[in-house]
């Protein structure tokens, strides 16, 4: 029996991705995986429902050559429900300008603007030329604080999320009655990019210190509460009625 929603999700190997992999497994819905490796564990566990894509998303030739295969629409085919969580992201380069070199800035705006707009449009594209009646197609980009507030030293992890909020207004805006889309903050949550966050020195970000109180004072959400909260705000009926959100306003 195929299943009737599946999920496409980038960075599904750890931190929140991994969290958002198992809970979309553990409902029953069909996820294809991307990131640069594999998540062994969530493997053994679903392996007839998860199937994974060894992809560096900042690698967008190998991106449009991907997309230029079969397998996107192959996997969203007969499908009732189609969900996209653009959740791959990367913090570097963190920083002043002089310190940041122009390969880190390609990578971070290649994995956190133009990956997540690419796979947007091509799993738009898919859904429309799927025979029979289009699925449902929910649309989420996992942005940040950061898109809203700025943050010395982060100027290009705050550009690049705050490019998928406006991302997501505009495409709202465009109004197609089966697709919905919402750009949502995740809180700060206790992964590799927090201890990466820890890991940098205070002259390339003077706010670290506030980060390292979240984790001493037990402050950090588990990548499973946010996940949960996630993936429960996708599946919702009021998805997508606001562009924006931040899972610490949810009910
Ligand atoms: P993380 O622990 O660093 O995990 C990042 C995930 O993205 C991994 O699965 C990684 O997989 C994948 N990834 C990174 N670079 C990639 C690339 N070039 N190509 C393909 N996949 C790549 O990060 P996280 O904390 O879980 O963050 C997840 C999302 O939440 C990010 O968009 C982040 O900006 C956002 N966010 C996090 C926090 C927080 O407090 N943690 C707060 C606000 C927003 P591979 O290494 O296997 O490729």
């Amino acid at each position: 029996m195929p299943y009737p929603t599946r999920a496409i999700l980038t960075g599904h190997t750890r931190g929140l991705g991994a969290a958002i992999a198992a809970q979309l497994l553990a409902q029953d819905i069909e996820v294809l995986g991307l990131s640069r490796t594999a998540n062994a564990g969530l493997a053994a566990r679903y392996p007839g429902a998860l199937s994974q894509v060894e992809l560096d998303l900042a690698d967008l030739s190998a991106l449009t050559g991907w997309l230029a295969g079969d397998t996107l629409i192959r996997f969203m085919d007969g499908a009732q429900q189609v969900l996209l969580v653009n959740n791959a992201g990367v913090l570097a380069p963190v920083g002043g300008l002089a310190d940041q070199s122009p390969a880190q800035v390609a990578r971070a705006v290649s994995v956190n603007v133009a990956a997540p707009m690419m796979l947007a449009a091509a799993v738009a594209e898919c859904a429309a030329r799927s025979g029979g009646q289009s699925p449902d197609t929910r649309i989420v980009h996992v942005s940040s604080g950061a898109a809203r507030n700025a943050y010395p030293g982060w100027s290009i992890y705050c550009a690049t999320k705050a490019a998928l909020d406006q991302h997501a207004r505009a495409v709202a805006l465009d109004g197609s009655p089966l697709l919905r889309i919402s750009s949502v903050a995740p809180g700060v949550v206790d992964t590799d990019m927090q201890a990466e966050i820890r890991g940098t020195g205070l002259d390339r970000f003077p706010l670290r210190e506030r980060f390292d109180a979240l984790k001493r004072d037990g402050q950090l959400a588990t990548p499973e509460d946010s996940a949960c909260k996630l993936v429960q705000h996708l599946l919702s009926d009021t998805f997508g009625s606001h562009p924006t959100a931040d899972i610490r306003d949810l009910p």
